[in-house]
C-alpha cells in the first residue's frame, strides 16, 4: 500500500490489485491535478518494432533506439509519487534491459504494466504474468492476439486486456472482435478502444464516424461486453450514453484526459511531454538532466500552461479531434 497525505491532495494505492483512491481537502473534494508530481507514467523504452503497422503513430521501424536501465532508473528516482508505469515497447525483446526495469519498479513499489504486439513465447507469458499488474495485447491479427491473451491468462494473469484501434478502417476488425467476445472465442478482462490520433503513420487514417461509434457502443452494451476506452475518448463516450438510464453510474467510471494533471509521458531520450501524442507540440522538457523534477518539469511554465489549457477545455483533447 502506498499512501500520500497532504492538506489538499491524498491518495491510497493498493499495489496488489491496482485499486487507487484519490481525494482532496475531504472525500467530497476532487483535486484538479496532483500538486506533487504524476501518479502514472507512460514511458517509451524502445522505438524498435518489426510489426510495421500502417497506422503506427510513432512511425516505428525495425531500427531505432533503446532507453538504458541507468536512464530509466534516473527518471524513476526523480518521481517518487509514481504508482504505475505503462511501458511502451514494440518488439518485446528489443530492449535487453526491460526485465531489469520491471524488477526495479517492483523494488520501488511501482506496478509495471505493458502493451505488447502479441508476439510472445510461453516463457515470456509466464514472466509477464508474474511481474506485471496488467498486460494489454494490441489486436493487429486476431489469431496472434487471442493466442497471447490465452497464454497470459493460463500463466495466471487476471488483468489481460485487448487494445483495439478505433478508426473507420478498423471497423470490420472491431465487429469481428465483438462477435468473438459474444461467442466466447476470447475472454479478456476488457477490450479497450483507442481512438485514432492523426499522427505519424496514423495521419492517413480516418476518424470513426459517429454512426459507427454509436453502433459499437450499442452492440457492446446490448451484449454486456466488457469494454473500455482510452481517456481521450471519455467525452465522446459520455455524449453517446447521455440518455442511458444508468448514466450517473457510468459517469463514475469514466476519467477524461489526465495528461500533465495526474500522468506524464517520457520518451526514449528521457524527454517529458504531457502525453505520447503531444510530442512535436513544444512541451518538451529534459527529465534526465533536470535538477528537481517538481520545479524544473512539473511546475515549469510550459507544463503549467498545458495544465491550464487542458482544464479550460474541460479535459477535452486540446491537440486532436477525437
Ligand atoms: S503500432 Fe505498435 S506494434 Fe504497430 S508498428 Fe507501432 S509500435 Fe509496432
Ligand atoms: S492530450 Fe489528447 S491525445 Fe493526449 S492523452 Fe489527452 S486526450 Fe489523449
Amino acid at each position: 500500500m502506498k499512501t500520500v497525505k497532504t492538506p489538499t491532495y491524498n491518495y491510497i494505492f493498493e499495489e496488489s490489485n491496482g485499486l487507487f483512491y484519490r481525494w482532496g481537502k475531504d472525500q467530497n473534494d476532487d483535486p484538479q491535478y496532483s500538486p506533487i508530481g504524476p501518479e502514472i507514467l507512460d514511458i517509451e523504452v524502445s522505438t524498435i518494432c518489426s510489426q510495421g503497422c500502417k497506422f503506427c503513430y510513432k512511425s516505428n521501424k525495425t531500427t531505432g533506439k533503446n532507453m538504458s536501465f541507468q536512464t530509466f532508473k534516473t527518471i524513476v528516482d526523480k518521481i517518487p509519487t509514481l504508482t504505475q508505469i505503462a511501458f511502451g515497447i514494440g518488439d518485446l525483446h528489443a530492449n535487453p534491459d526491460l526485465w531489469t526495469m520491471f524488477t526495479y519498479c517492483r523494488e520501488k513499489g511501482i506496478v509495471p504494466n505493458l502493451t505488447i504486439n502479441g508476439n510472445i513465447s510461453l516463457g515470456d507469458a509466464r514472466y509477464l504474468a508474474a511481474i506485471c499488474g496488467a498486460v494489454a495485447v494490441s489486436n493487429y491479427d486476431s489469431k496472434v492476439c487471442y493466442r497471447a491473451v490465452n497464454m497470459l491468462q493460463e500463466a495466471g494473469l487476471k488483468q489481460v486486456n485487448i487494445h483495439q484501434l478505433l478508426a473507420q478502417e478498423s471497423y470490420t476488425q472491431i465487429i469481428d472482435l465483438m462477435v468473438d467476445l459474444v461467442d466466447g472465442v476470447v475472454k479478456p478482462n476488457a477490450v479497450v478502444f483507442l481512438s485514432l490520433k492523426k499522427k505519424g503513420r496514423g495521419q492517413g487514417y480516418t476518424r470513426i464516424s459517429d454512426q459507427r461509434f454509436s453502433s459499437i457502443i450499442d452492440y457492446a452494451m446490448k451484449n454486456n461486453l466488457p469494454i473500455g476506452f482510452d481517456s481521450c475518448t471519455a467525452h465522446r463516450f459520455l455524449n453517446e450514453v447521455k440518455d442511458h438510464p444508468n448514466y450517473k453510474e457510468i459517469e463514475q467510471m469514466v476519467e477524461p484526459c489526465e495528461s500533465g494533471l495526474f500522468s506524464s509521458y517520457i520518451n526514449v531520450d528521457g524527454i517529458f511531454h504531457p502525453c505520447s501524442f503531444a510530442e512535436g507540440f513544444n512541451y518538451d522538457l529534459d527529465v534526465v538532466n533536470c535538477e528537481d523534477f517538481l520545479l524544473d518539469v512539473w511546475y515549469h511554465p510550459l507544463t503549467m500552461g498545458w495544465r491550464k489549457k487542458l482544464l479550460l477545455c474541460n479535459r477535452n483533447c486540446p491537440l486532436y479531434t477525437i
